[in-house]
């Protein structure tokens, strides 16, 4: 089947991001409802690169419950090309975080275990994601919890000029990727995912970003210096001991001592979840 922008009506606005814009949108002959992301400016070639790999991996991905599902794309008249995919109607945890306050332990857990569910399928294709953080992880009113947003972060990262432009995504970068002959060289991707998701629990427990005081400015090369030269960040006692030692694990400075997704899934810390263990 091949779709077109004519098929599709825009019901709202989902989100914004570096790239483009997510839609929600009706399809009319059907009325099911997606969501559509158009990303911006893909008659650039290096845009359009990145948007095509996109697609590439959402299509290897289609039979984990933990990655949002792809369902098909078109190009524009305009050469932006958009990306049909499932609806996740309770948005992201980064809306959950602002919305509703600090997650519990037992809904962290739940997330935890859902997040390296989907790493450990992309890690096992030789995948990995490299922009894990909360606008990235997205919720459905049947509280499945899902990996999104496969674009910006394949294309960047390998230098801090790059970065600057994204601090955003840059808060969530391991130490190894700043300085990969200081923190375990050979930066494969996977266990900066470990990494990131570390720093995602450990946000939305606390409230704000884990290298910043609440209410703080990110700075950039505050921040990379903070991510670089200091301990990882550890919890409050307020966490359970299981709690703290899941995140330790994940933010192990250097990245062959990180837990791989598949060991995590081993840990303590995911019995917390409603009925389990
Ligand atoms: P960024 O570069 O800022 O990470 P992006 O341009 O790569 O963003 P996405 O992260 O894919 O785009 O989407 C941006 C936002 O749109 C998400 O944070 C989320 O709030 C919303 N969104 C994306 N996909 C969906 C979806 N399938 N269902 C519901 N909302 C979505
Ligand atoms: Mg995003």
């Amino acid at each position: 089947d091949t779709l077109s922008p004519g098929d599709f009506e825009k019901l709202a606005v989902l989100g914004h991001g570096n790239g483009g814009t997510v839609y929600k949108v009706r399809h009319k002959v059907t009325s099911t409802i997606y969501a559509l992301k158009v990303n911006h400016n893909d008659s650039d070639p290096t845009t359009r690169r990145r948007t095509l790999a996109e697609i590439n991996i959402l299509r290897r991905a289609t039979d984990c419950p933990n990655i949002v599902k792809f369902h098909g794309s078109f190009e524009k008249p305009t050469g932006d090309i958009a990306i049909l995919m499932e609806l996740m109607d309770s948005g992201s945890l980064e809306t959950a975080l602002k919305t509703n306050g600090t997650f519990s332990e037992t809904k962290l857990a739940t997330v935890a275990r859902e997040v390296l569910n989907g790493l450990s399928y992309l890690h096992a294709r030789n995948i990995a994601h490299r922009d894990i953080k909360p606008s990235n992880i997205l919720v459905n009113n049947k509280n499945e919890v899902k990996i999104a947003d496969f674009g910006v972060s394949k294309s960047m990262g390998r230098t801090l000029e790059a970065c600057n432009s994204y601090v955003g995504t840059c808060a969530y970068m391991s130490p190894e990727r700043f300085d990969p002959e200081a923190y375990g060289g050979n930066y494969n991707g996977f266990s900066a995912d470990i990494w990131s998701l570390g720093l995602t629990l450990f946000e939305l427990y606390v409230g704000h970003f884990p290298f910043l005081q609440s209410g703080q400015r990110p700075d950039w090369a505050m921040l990379m210096c903070a991510i670089c030269f200091s301990d990882p960040p550890s919890l409050p006692d307020t966490a359970s001991l299981e709690f703290q030692d899941f995140v330790e694990c994940c933010l192990k400075k250097e990245s062959g001592e990180r837990w791989t997704a598949a060991q995590l899934l081993t840990h303590p810390f995911l019995c917390k979840e409603m009925d389990s263990c």
